[in-house]
């Protein structure tokens, strides 16, 4: 949106999800096509109010666009939005070993957008098509124990003295947990937390991990961190990574399907490497 949608003289304005009373503003007073946003968003998990939001877009007449990417298939699906994406890159193959995206909207919708996305180039080659229905078999298995993975770790983080805020909406910590448990099933595998110490102590605990691989992946079955260096947002200005509540110490966590207390004691491990005596 901020570079190449620019360049066709689309604008924008950013707000956070959060933000009802300014969403409501901007489509009273700015005409609007489309409201793009996701829920839990990228990395902190902030929940979107999902009723009042496709409400308000509703009564300005303009077109819903969700990445429902960190949320799943199994989710939302009842609510009133016009254009779900999803990155197949991640749940849906699961290995992350394959790139894919999909759209899920109407037929009208779709038609309407095909054409171009075909000339775009967004067509799957067999081999990832192949791959990415192979994964789809196992989705909901693998995100079930993802889950229950997420909130054992987020316990075992919410808990620890060094770790100064986690974010997981299944936790009832969450500010959004009511609004979360009210609209979701579960509450996905992205967990993200402020490690006291900043920068050097989240590259020395990234790098100690021996079960979370460094990347900027999420939702496959082995776990996957990104480290404070990575998630900065060289794009963000220091208003928006404020807005978006990403601190100098802020680690992402995608947990995979590995054994919970494996997991746990990696963690720890590399938490006592990250803070040396
Ligand atoms: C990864 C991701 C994308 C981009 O998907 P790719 O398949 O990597 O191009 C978009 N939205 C969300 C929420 C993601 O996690």
């Amino acid at each position: 949106m901020q570079h190449l949608l620019a360049k066709y003289g689309v604008t924008h304005t950013l707000l956070s999800v959060e933000d009802l009373a300014g969403i409501e503003r901007v489509l009273r007073e700015t005409p609007t096509r489309l409201v793009v946003f996701e829920s839990p968003t990228n990395p902190v998990t902030k929940i979107a109010d999902l009723a009042h939001l496709t409400g308000h877009a509703r009564r300005a007449k303009c077109l819903t666009v969700m990445d429902n990417t960190f949320a799943g298939f199994h989710n939302h699906g009842g609510y009133d939005i016009d254009i779900f994406l999803h990155s197949l890159t991640k749940f849906a193959s699961g290995h992350g070993d394959v790139m894919g995206g999909a759209i899920i909207a109407n037929s009208e919708l779709i038609a309407a957008m095909r054409k171009d996305v075909v000339s775009m180039g967004a067509t799957l080659d067999p081999h990832a098509a192949f791959l990415i229905q192979r994964g789809m078999r196992t989705y909901f298995l693998r995100y079930e124990r993802q889950c229950a993975n997420a909130l054992a770790v987020s316990l075992f983080l919410h808990a620890h003295p060094r770790i100064k805020r986690v974010f997981y909406p299944g936790l009832e910590s969450h500010p959004q947990h009511l609004l979360a448990k009210r609209q979701m099933r579960d509450f996905g595998s992205v967990v993200s937390f402020d490690l006291d110490g900043a920068w050097d102590a989240g590259n020395r605990f990234a790098e100690a991990l021996e079960f979370f691989s460094i990347t900027s992946s999420v939702g496959s079955t082995e776990s996957l961190v990104m480290p404070p260096q990575l998630l900065g947002g060289q794009e963000y200005t220091a208003a928006q990574r404020d807005a978006a509540l990403i601190g100098r110490g802020t680690v992402r966590l995608s947990v995979g399907v590995e054994d919970a207390s494996d997991l746990i004691a990696d963690l720890a491990q590399a938490l006592e490497k990250a803070f040396p005596q």
